[in-house]
């Protein structure tokens, strides 16, 4: 478009040679005092041309120019006005250019001079999750790298830190949600054979004990004073769970008034013991609602999957309840052991 449009202008520019002629060749137009009289002059009519020329290369210059800078500067505003912190190093990670929110966040931008290198610039090298603190608070941002290649040249970085902090608030209250029981604040069924399953699966080389857990009589708390002072006893129990098997062990919500437990490494001895404990702890534990103090009892079944072989839930638990129902009938707040009963020839 260049090299049409500038011969193009000048073609024209040189018609104002004809122009020039009409004045000095046909002297009864020109009434002027300074020119009539005088002869055509060649230096007047290159002085026109070259004018013309000018002209016709800073009408099309201006032309080509207006909208590009207007193009580059927009780029140039939204960059700066952004709340994405926008960083450019070099491929050596040396400081080249930073926007406001990028000297907010990290004010010691702002003493950088282009190509100076930036003081810990590990935290800029890694791609993914950044924490920063932002106005006296912790802030999540998500780290994007951009490489800049240059014909011949090294090229550079544009460094992006997204705030992803309510985003990330969102998702956890959304899990916590989605895999949480509301009341006892512990696992709910579904997440809990969830990460149950996914524990057994990863580490089959372990034993596993799986415990079901049911409160006695929780009938009679709920007919005696209520069924909000017996959501306060689920709340509690929920607590004194988590107490006693955290780390590896997990617990959940299977329904109602049963809770459930797996416990990860433990023999058949020691997965019973720690369900009498448990039973000890609760009895020993009484909530306090209102004016009423209420004493409960539980009575667990134990499941178990020695090492060294593929750990199937379902057998666990379906020994976990056959085991409960034992303890149950020996006669409440006690844990029993499922046995395969001996078969005798
Ligand atoms: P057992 O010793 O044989 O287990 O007796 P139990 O009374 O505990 O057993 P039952 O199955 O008869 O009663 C369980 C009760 O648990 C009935 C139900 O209303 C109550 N329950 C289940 N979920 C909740 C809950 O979220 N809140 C309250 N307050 N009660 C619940
Ligand atoms: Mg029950
Ligand atoms: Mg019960």
């Amino acid at each position: 478009m260049r090299f049409f449009i500038v011969p193009f202008m000048t073609a024209i520019s040189v018609q104002a040679h004809q122009l020039s002629r009409l004045f000095f060749t046909h002297r009864e137009y020109v009434s002027n005092d300074f020119t009539s009289g005088s002869p055509a002059h060649p230096g007047l009519l290159y002085f026109t041309v070259a004018v013309f020329f000018l002209a016709a290369v800073l009408i099309y210059k201006g032309r080509r120019q207006s909208p590009l800078s207007v193009e580059t500067l927009a780029r140039a505003q939204v960059v700066e006005d952004m709340k994405d912190a926008f960083i450019v190093c070099d491929s050596q990670f040396r400081f080249l250019d930073a926007n406001q929110s990028a000297r907010f966040l990290f004010p010691e931008l702002n003493a950088l001079t282009p190509g100076e290198a930036i003081k810990d610039d590990e935290r800029f090298r890694t791609r993914g999750e950044m924490q920063v603190m932002a106005g006296g608070r912790r802030r999540t941002y998500e780290v994007t790298h951009t490489h800049i290649r240059q014909k011949g040249g090294e090229g550079g970085i544009c460094i992006i830190l997204h705030d992803i902090t309510e985003r990330e608030k969102l998702l956890k209250q959304l899990y916590i949600q989605a895999a949480f029981d509301p009341l006892m604040n512990i696992y709910n069924r579904g997440a809990f054979f969830r990460l149950s399953a996914m524990m057994v699966e990863k580490e089959k080389g372990c034993s596993y004990a799986l415990l079901m857990i049911d409160v006695d009589y929780f009938k009679t708390v709920n007919d005696t004073y209520g069924h909000q002072c017996g959501d306060a006893v689920l709340k509690v129990l929920g607590r004194i769970l988590k107490e006693n098997f955290s780390g590896d062990n997990m617990v959940g919500r299977y329904g109602g008034e049963e809770m459930i437990a797996i416990l990860k490494g433990v023999s058949p001895s020691q997965a019973l013991a720690a369900a009498e404990r448990l039973c000890k702890n609760i009895e020993s534990a009484p909530v306090f609602y209102r004016n009423c103090i209420i004493r409960t009892t539980v009575s667990i079944g134990v499941g178990h999957s020695p090492a060294g072989q593929d750990h199937m839930l379902q057998d666990m638990l379906f020994e976990a309840d056959q085991a409960l129902y034992l303890a149950k009938n020996k006669g409440r707040n006690r844990a029993c052991l499922y046995q395969t009963e001996e078969v005798t020839p």
